[in-house]
């Protein structure tokens, strides 16, 4: 553990940034940092990462060649690289991570940091290689969600759990049970340490899988619960519809779908009507919305309520 690191850094837009972070995470093993910059309005996030000398030209030339890939999408700016000493990463490392406010009573803070915010529920989130810190806007306006729906006893289905964030703030906000499915064994690997630093694992159970481990035929009866979260691309959630995710719903059930960009908004809410929900609420930053829905009542097509028809 001697010797010197090299330190990467990008100023990515923030839409970017958790992909950034996956990037760097697979070269760097003691995980990355997300620094939201302080014009929040601007949406940039500084993603930062400590390579280890032995291997760091090797690392350098694959984060630049991912880089160059993701750059193909959407123009990302260069990556700075430093070499620093080995005490000071971790002082940096430390001294630039800030916990993270959401909603109006969760704070997410990394394990080396005590909350000092009594106020606020604290979600302990190691920043490792699960997406899911809570730098990402459709994560902030999910939690903000969830903080509306969640009543206490609830249960929780979170399709695409990531690093677990959303079923350990659930489990804050007082679900009785969460169900966190993800397709990425590394990702449920992360949400279990998680939801172990946070001593919620009474409550809380993950699998690695998907919708459709949930429904029939893998299951006799469609597993439900009273509120199923949904953080994933806008692609993927079309298609989960048009596979049943609604199905998950209980009766009076609510689903949350985030990671919407304002401009997939129509094809979202058509597909929504289309599996039978009715929206009830919008949440917005920036380009970025989320969606919460209700299964439709059989009355609400003959009242007419807005946009039930068509
Ligand atoms: N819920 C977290 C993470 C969202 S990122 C948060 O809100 O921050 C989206 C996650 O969905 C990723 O971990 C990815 O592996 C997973 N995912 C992508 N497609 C999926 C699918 N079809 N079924 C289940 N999980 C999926």
């Amino acid at each position: 553990m001697s010797g010197q690191w090299l330190e990467v850094r990008l100023r990515a837009p923030g839409e970017l940034a958790e992909a950034v972070a996956e990037l760097f995470a697979r070269y760097a093993p003691q995980g990355v940092v997300l620094e939201p910059e302080a014009d929040r309005g601007r949406g940039t996030i500084i993603v930062r990462a400590f390579l280890e000398a032995s291997s760091a030209p090797i690392s350098r030339k694959k984060i630049e060649e991912g880089l160059w890939h993701m750059g193909q999408i959407q123009p990302l700016p260069d990556a700075e690289f430093e070499w620093i000493e080995d005490q000071d990463w971790l002082q940096s490392w430390k001294a630039n991570y800030r916990p993270i406010p959401v909603g109006g009573r969760l704070l997410i803070h990394p394990p080396w940091m005590q909350s000092e915010d009594p106020e606020r529920m604290p979600i302990i989130l190691d920043p490792g290689m699960a997406f899911g810190t809570g730098a990402h806007p459709s994560t902030r306006l999910t939690l903000m969600a969830l903080e509306g729906v969640l009543q206490d006893g609830d249960r929780l289905i979170d399709v695409g759990c990531g690093s677990g964030i959303l079923s350990i703030a659930a489990a804050r906000l007082g679900a009785a049970h969460c169900l966190g499915v993800d397709i990425d064994p590394r990702a449920i690997e992360n949400a279990r340490h998680n939801v172990d630093l946070n001593q919620v694992s009474g409550r809380v159970e993950l699998r690695v899988g998907s919708l459709a481990d949930l429904l029939p035929p893998a299951q006799p009866e469609p597993i439900t619960a009273e509120v199923v979260v949904a953080n994933i691309l806008a692609k993927v959630l079309l298609r989960l519809l048009d596979e049943g995710l609604a199905q998950l719903l209980g009766p009076g059930g609510t689903l949350i779908l985030s990671g919407i960009l304002d401009s997939q908004m129509p094809a979202m809410r058509m597909a929504c009507r289309a599996a039978g929900l009715q929206e009830w609420r919008e949440l917005a930053e920036g380009e970025w919305r989320a969606l919460v829905l209700k299964k439709t009542p059989p009355s609400a097509e003959r009242t007419g309520s807005g946009a039930s028809s068509r």
